[in-house]
């Protein structure tokens, strides 16, 4: 019997602002064959779709030199997902509404395609395959230019109603606070994503904020700048204030915290986790631990293809 008679693979596609990421991946979580493709920042919806499909063909041309044979595919994208249609709300990929990617593929390729948003896909890859392995309530949070994150209940993505809520960076943490990108005010997004602890830095320092990075920061913490200090400090109360609110609604498992900033160190995960314990209910946090993501930029590719396996027979 030859290896692919027993496992399952299916090719996996992560979408995002400026790259398509695509990998052919067995049901164990191993990667055997991955490459990425650039997409042009005035890239059309056409040019998009165009490149999502040479990703596809590129994964389903190295199954078949392998000689396997794919179960489906998974594909994560920015943006509000519901029965495989794009609808809206990534604005920052032109025409990205009202797209049928699930449809469009499947026909194209004759496979089951199964979409869903890029932070659901991240997250519930870290699930099946890293950080939150084995287990069944899960909240995933990604830090970067904004915040986004997944619920995971009883094992399970939890988007609410047609897969339209799950907008963990829009909870309100200051209702008088500044405002959002989203229109609101005052939400977690606005005050602990990367892009404003920069901003936030670049104030207490006098430093120009263009020409900081979370790194930057991340360094300057390390050596005790002060400013740094107390930018780290603010971002990380932020975030925990948040994160109290998903333990106490959820009562996760683990907390799972992803994005660039992330692989900073265990530092970083130990001050978020304890002003997290600071201010969540203790009966909710019994049994949360903060721990950070492990599949780095490889989650969105493991996530997408989880879903063929999760979802397909
Ligand atoms: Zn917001």
């Amino acid at each position: 019997m030859k290896v692919s008679d027993c496992m399952r693979y299916a090719a996996g596609i992560d979408l995002g602002g400026t790259f398509v990421k695509l990998a052919l991946i067995s049901e164990d979580g191993s990667i055997l064959f991955n490459d990425k493709l650039e997409i042009g920042v005035r890239a059309s919806r056409e040019d998009i779709l165009e490149t999502i499909g040479l990703a596809i063909s590129m994964v389903s041309k190295e199954a078949d030199l392998k000689d396997i044979q794919i179960s489906g595919i998974g594909i994560g994208t920015p943006g509000i997902i519901f029965e495989g249609v794009v609808l809206g709300g990534a604005d920052n990929l032109n025409g990205w509404s009202d797209v049928p990617l699930g449809a469009m593929f499947s026909e194209k390729f004759g496979l089951p395609v199964y979409v869903d948003n890029d932070a659901n896909v991240m997250g519930i890859g870290e699930v099946v395959y890293g950080a939150a392995r084995n287990c069944t309530d899960v909240i995933f949070i990604t830090v970067g230019t904004g915040i986004g994150g997944a619920i995971v209940m009883n094992g399970q993505l939890y988007g609410g109603y047609k897969n339209r809520g799950g907008e963990l960076g829009h909870i309100t943490i200051d209702h008088k606070g500044i405002d959002c990108n989203c229109g609101g005010r005052g939400c977690l997004e606005a005050y602990a994503s990367t892009s404003a602890l920069i901003g936030q830095y670049a104030e207490l320092s006098g430093k120009d904020a263009e020409t900081i990075d979370g790194r930057y920061i991340v360094e300057r913490f390390r050596e005790g700048e002060l400013s740094a200090v107390k930018a780290m400090q603010d971002h990380t109360d932020y975030l925990g204030h948040g994160i109290a609110s998903f333990v106490n609604v959820f009562a996760p498992q683990k907390v799972v915290i992803g994005g660039g900033i992330s692989e900073a160190g265990q530092f970083y995960i130990d001050m978020i986790k304890e002003a997290t314990f600071r201010y969540a209910l203790p009966d909710c946090a019994t049994n949360t631990e903060v721990v950070a993501a492990i599949l780095g930029n490889k989650a969105g590719c493991l996530g997408a293809a989880s879903l063929v396996f999760r979802n397909g027979n």
